[in-house]
């Protein structure tokens, strides 16, 4: 077994960590939540470096990576705050559904400009009254000659009011039918009959998550992506990758909580000493590090064993659920690291204690996660 970074992959990392250093500072990604503003330019900045090109093929202008590189990409996305992450993830996902169902118009109208930097679109999925169980949402598409006519309202999504598309899962057939009801649709964001409504919200505010709502909003037919009554393959057949992006953004949480501890432990003196030679400091910044390896490594064997093209789902669920817990906990010990200070916005740490516990809860919370973990050893049995 190989458990070494190539030369490319750690240039690349390396390349990365200076980039969000010089571009994503503490103080710029706490001026963009408190001004809840859209980083644009740090996005644009990302795309000019290539991150937005990272699943989409040559043909469209990307510059494709393997599933261990895209997690560097994305632990450093995260590590740099998630406000950036939830910029990029939501599009990173839409360009995988509509690069693997799509249509060739659909990918030669979107895809280059994704990789440009400014297209960018919405997972839409969440709603009320449908959260884990996709399969009961309520929002409509009914046929009305060429187009769709879609009605309802989502909930939670991502980037919704800065996205040029939205991809929106809808009710094509009654519920009769719950699982092949469902059907994928390319929204233009700025279609007649679609608002946006931002939440409130814990962390990330720099990107907003939103309500969604669909007044007789009018579709070409053409835009249904897939085939109609499809929509939960295509959203199952995202799974692993999910996951793993999942994991990875816990991992660069975690990373980053860790980093922030060290530097604070060996600098802040207490008792005449630096507060990492106090036992009960230097534990805590032990168990973090362990953690951050338990959880890094988790996660690359999962994103390995998808560019092997080994099954990857059993070690996907089991990498998210162990690193997002993981990184709570390290998050938690740096905050008692940092003492007082971690209160502090310009410290950094308070973020990180706000950001975490997201990646317990999305892409199938971590109680959803241990069923089918669960469910997956049985049948192996
Ligand atoms: C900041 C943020 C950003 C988001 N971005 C997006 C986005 O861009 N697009 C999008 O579509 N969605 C998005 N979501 C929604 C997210 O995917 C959902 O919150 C998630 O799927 C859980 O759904 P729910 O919140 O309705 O919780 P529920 O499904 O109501 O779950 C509530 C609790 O019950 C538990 N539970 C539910 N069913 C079971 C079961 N069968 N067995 C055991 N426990 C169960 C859950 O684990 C959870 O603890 C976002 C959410 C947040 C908070």
């Amino acid at each position: 077994m190989d458990f070494e970074l190539t030369g490319e992959q750690l240039q690349f990392r390396k390349v990365l960590r200076s980039f969000f250093e010089q571009h994503a500072s503490i103080e710029e990604m706490a001026r963009l939540e408190e001004a809840h503003e859209f980083p644009s330019t740090i996005y644009s900045q990302m795309a000019e470096i290539g991150l937005t090109g990272l699943v989409i093929p040559e043909e469209y202008g990307g510059n494709p990576a393997d599933s261990v590189t895209l997690c560097l990409a994305v632990e450093e996305i995260s590590r740099a705050g998630a406000t950036l992450l939830m910029a990029w993830i939501p599009t990173v996902t839409c360009s995988r559904i509509i690069l693997d169902h799509g249509t060739d118009d659909q990918r030669l109208r979107i895809l280059p400009g994704v990789v440009a930097g400014t297209t960018r679109m919405a997972v839409t999925l969440t709603e009320p009254e449908a959260g884990s169980d996709l399969t009961h949402l309520k929002t409509s598409a009914r046929r009305d000659g060429d187009e769709w006519v879609i009605n309802g309202q989502k909930v939670f999504i991502t980037g919704a009011d800065t996205a040029d598309y939205l991809v929106t899962l809808v009710r094509t057939a009654d519920r009769s039918e719950p699982g092949r009801g469902l059907t994928m649709v390319l929204v233009p964001r700025k279609a007649a009959g679609v608002s946006t409504q931002p939440l409130r919200k814990l962390a990330g505010q720099g990107t907003h998550t939103c309500e969604v709502f669909f007044d007789e909003v009018r579709v070409p037919a053409s835009e249904t992506i897939g085939e109609v009554g499809d929509g939960l393959r295509v959203m199952f057949q995202l799974l692993d990758h999910e996951r793993i992006t999942c994991a990875a953004q816990s991992v660069g949480v975690a990373a980053g909580a860790l980093d922030l501890a060290l530097t604070y432990a060996r600098e802040r003196r207490q008792f005449d000493v630096p507060i990492i030679e106090h036992q009960s400091i230097a534990h805590l910044i032990a168990d973090m590090a362990i953690d951050v390896e338990m959880a890094r490594l988790f996660t690359w064997r999962a994103a390995w064993r998808l560019d092997q093209g080994l099954p990857a789902s059993l070690d996907a669920s089991m990498a998210k659920v162990a690193a997002s817990e993981a990184s709570t906990r390290i998050v938690s010990n740096g905050m008692q690291v940092l003492g007082g200070y971690s209160y502090m916005v310009e410290y950094g740490m308070e973020r990180y204690w706000r950001e975490t516990k997201l990646n317990e809860i999305v892409a199938g919370t971590n109680q959803i996660q241990r069923s089918m973990i669960a469910r997956q050893l049985g049948r192996s049995r």
